[in-house]
Parts: C-alpha cells; structure tokens; sequence
C-alpha cells in the first residue's frame, strides 16, 4: 500500500465522500476511497429521508435503480403534548413524479452509492481506519491508516469522515465539537406488515409518510421522527447533548417515552423491534462551520457542521458538498496547484451553493437550541398549545371569547408574561430567519 500514489484520497464513504469519489474518478482522477466499515453504510444510521436534487445531478434516474424505500407524499409536524397531539399535514401528489424525496437504509444506500464511485474507477479500500494525516512542510501529502504498512499518498486528501471527524480535529480545522453543537439521536426500525403501514398512514403501494414529533423529550431541546420504510417503520429522536448531560437522561429513556404516546403507540403497536443504533448530528450550523480547505485537503459533509436540522437535510448538503470538493480537485490536478489558495475554489463554490444560503438562513437555531431553559420550548409550550386547543374545541358553555382570552393567558404563563411570549416569538422567528 505505502508505494502506491493518488491524486486523490477520501476519507469516509458516506454521502459526501461517495459523492466527492465519484466525481474526481469521472473526471481522469486516481481515486480512494477509504471506509472504515465492514462496506459503506454498515456503521451509518439517519432517520432517514434521502433527496433527489442533489444525487439526480451526478446519477440521472438513480432512483430507478437505487435501493430505495417509500416515495415521499405526505409530510406531517405532531406537537406533542401527554396525551394529546396538534397535527400539521401536507399531501401533495406532485411529490411522486418527478418524486421529491424518498425513505432510505444507509447499510444499502451506502453501499449503492459507493459503487457507482467504484464503477468511475475509484479505489474502495474498505474496512480500513484512517488514524491519522500526513503533513510535510505544512502541506497534507496522504493519510495513515490502520493497516499494516498503511501510509497513502495523495496530492488532495478529502475529508469526509461525518461527524466525529477525527482528520478535521487533527488538521485543528475544528476542535472538539462542544456539547450544545452535537445532538444525540437514538434509532429504531419496527417491523410491520406493508399493508398494515398502508392503512395506518393512509397511503397506496410505494408511498410513504414521514412524521417530525416536537414535544415530550423530558424538557431536552431535540425533535422525533417517524418514517415509513416499505415494511417497516423508522423511529427515533435527538436530543441536544448538553440537556442530556445537565439533565442525566439516557436517549433511550426519551425514545421509550415517545413510544408510549398514544398516538405513536397506535401507529406502531404489533410491530417488531429490528435494530436499535445510536449517532450524532451536527447541530451547530453556520456559525460552526470550520475553514473548509488548507493546503492539501478539504472537507466536507457531517465533518464540516453541513446539516440544516429545521429540514431535516444532511444527506443532501453532503452530496453537495463532496460533488463541489470534487470538482475542485479536479481543478487542482489539472493546474497543478494544491495549495490552499487554489483549494479556496471549494470555499468559494460552497458559499455560492445551497448548502452556505440554507444554512445562512437558519443560523440563529443554535442559539435557540442552548436556550437556557428548552423545557419551555419543547414541554411547557407544545403542551400548553395542546390545552389551550382542547380548551377552545370543548363546547362546555363557556362563551369562545373567554376561551379565547383563556388559551393565550396560558400562552404567556409558560412564557413568563406577554412581553416574554412576544419576545420568545422574535427569537423564533430571527431564528429560522438568519
Ligand atoms: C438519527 C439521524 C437522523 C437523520 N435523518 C436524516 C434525514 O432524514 N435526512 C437527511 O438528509 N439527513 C439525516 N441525517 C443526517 C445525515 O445522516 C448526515 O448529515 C449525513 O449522513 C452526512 O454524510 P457524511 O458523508 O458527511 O457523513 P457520514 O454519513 O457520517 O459518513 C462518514 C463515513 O466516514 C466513515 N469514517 C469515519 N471515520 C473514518 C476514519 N477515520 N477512517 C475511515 N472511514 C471513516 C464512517 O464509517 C462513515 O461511513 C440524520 C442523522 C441522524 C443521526
């Protein structure tokens, strides 16, 4: 392994990195990818809804031959109260042709999409842990890995390692990620029949439903999720790591909890329990996004804080990001110039891209999620909607305009005042609002 040279090493076969092998073998390049797992994806887990914009640009019609679950046709919002539940719902049968988006499983997804890079003749180099990076006077020249004998010299090392990044810590692109700019999610896929999915979602063969649950996490900043797979279902939730520390509250405890809510008890009950996995999200957004190039390498995806957690939306910037890193490589080779000067183009493209304007957009989130006191975002307030709904649709003979009067004076109760409420609201509004 040690005499032989790439133009280009990928550290991760995820989204970002598939995405970032593919382009730079199509373009003449010699690729490899490095993935830890047994085969990409086996280590990987997400709740998980995969995109169509951004795979569509590197594989037309991937989704004829993509191992993939339901067609996204109905998306629904629970604000989750003990007993209760305010729903939101859009179906749109627009969403099936050309489809907007679908359900996935990483362990074949993965697997699928790490081929086609192999397929454009970049290099898998599979079950093989990166440790560590070259760096030769300031400039990275290749990776260490766990083989025996495992240096790998590359002019251009991609870094794509999700989001622990050991190689981003490394190369001090970012230090270790602080407990309110990671949530930890718990997963688990429930095994039900087809059709008992069909009928419970309301849906026809291959179409799909998912679910986004706010409300009834302990009082943890976090969100869950229900998604329907083709025979079974995908539920989980994430929850800020620093309310889990301060709180001293297992994930699991937050899942098993939502599994007893009446409403997802019904949705899942006789279903079988078929794998449980656990992993972190990125959740500090634009303000922590690390320098994304030096002298010798790039980084993208999970690893670079890419994901936009109010859409649900990683798989999709780390498509982006590894197409943009890339190209950029390719740049670099046939300048030959890996510099970080000319490295800067993946800079430039991603502050042009989606991924640098939705994430612009939503930049105060972080600050919403380390609110002091998420108990009130994310249980006093889903619940006090709750009863204020069951208040004013209960025809008990109270005149609706003291139920009225009665559901916003519990509003600002949970708040702390009116001034508060409207205050609370701005905070949401500058959040979702850059
Ligand atoms: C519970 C949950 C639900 C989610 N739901 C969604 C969703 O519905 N839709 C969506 O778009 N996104 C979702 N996401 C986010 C999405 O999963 C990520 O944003 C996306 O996977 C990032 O892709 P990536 O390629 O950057 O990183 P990853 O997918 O994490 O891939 C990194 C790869 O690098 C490998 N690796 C790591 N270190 C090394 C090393 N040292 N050497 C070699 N290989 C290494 C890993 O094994 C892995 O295969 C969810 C995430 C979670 C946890």
């Amino acid at each position: 392994m040690a005499d032989e040279r790439f133009d280009v090493v990928v550290v991760g076969a995820g989204p970002a990195g598939a995405a970032a092998a593919l382009v730079a073998a199509r373009g003449g390049l010699k690729v490899a990818l490095i993935e830890r797992g047994e085969y990409p994806g086996a280590k990987n887990t997400f709740g998980g809804v995969l995109y169509r914009k951004q795979i569509e640009q590197l594989i037309p019609e991937f989704w004829k031959t993509a191992p993939l679950e339901r067609t996204i046709v109905e998306q629904r919002l629970w604000l989750l109260a003990r007993e209760s539940t305010v729903s939101v719902s859009f179906r749109d049968d627009r969403f099936i042709n050309p489809p907007n988006c679908w359900t996935g499983q990483r362990s074949k997804f993965d697997q699928w999409f790490a081929a086609q890079a192999e397929a454009a003749g970049g290099v898998p180099i599979y079950e093989t842990g990166v440790t560590d990076v070259v760096v030769e006077d300031g400039k990275v020249v290749g990776v260490i890995t766990d083989r025996e004998d495992g240096e790998l010299r590359a002019n251009v090392v991609i870094i794509a390692d999700g989001v622990n990044s050991l190689l981003g810590k490394r190369l001090q692109a970012h230090r270790e990620w602080q407990p309110d700019q990671v949530s930890l999610a718990v997963k688990e896929v429930i095994a039900l029949p087809k059709e008992k999915i069909q009928d419970r979602f309301n849906l026809d063969k291959n179409e799909g439903c998912t679910i986004e649950l706010v409300g009834e996490t302990m009082g943890m900043a976090g969100l869950g999720f229900l998604y329907t797979n083709t025979d079974t279902l995908s539920l989980g939730v994430g929850v800020m790591v620093s309310d889990l520390k301060r709180l001293k509250v297992k994930p699991y405890e937050v899942l098993n909890g939502l599994k007893q809510h009446p409403m997802v008890r019904r949705l899942i009950d006789g279903g079988e329990v078929k794998e449980y996995a656990g992993h972190l999200i990125p959740e500090g957004g634009f303000t922590a996004m690390p320098p994304l190039a030096g002298d010798g390498w790039m980084i993208c995806g999970d690893a670079a804080q890419m994901v936009n957690a109010v859409h649900r939306e990683g798989t999709n910037l780390a498509v982006e990001s590894g197409r943009l890193a890339g190209e950029a490589a390719i740049q670099a080779h046939f300048a030959e110039d890996y510099t970080s000067a000319s490295l800067q183009e993946y800079a430039t493209a991603v502050r042009k891209s989606i991924i640098h304007k939705d994430l612009k957009k939503y930049k105060g989130l972080h600050g919403l999620l380390s609110f002091p006191d998420s108990d009130k975002l994310f249980g006093q307030l889903p619940q006090a909607v709750n009863d204020a709904l069951f208040d004013f649709l209960s025809v008990d003979g109270a005149p609706k305009r003291d139920k009225q009067k009665l559901a916003f004076r519990k509003l600002e109760k949970v708040a702390g005042g009116r001034m508060d409420l409207v205050r609370m609201a701005l905070k949401g509004w500058r959040a979702m609002n850059g």
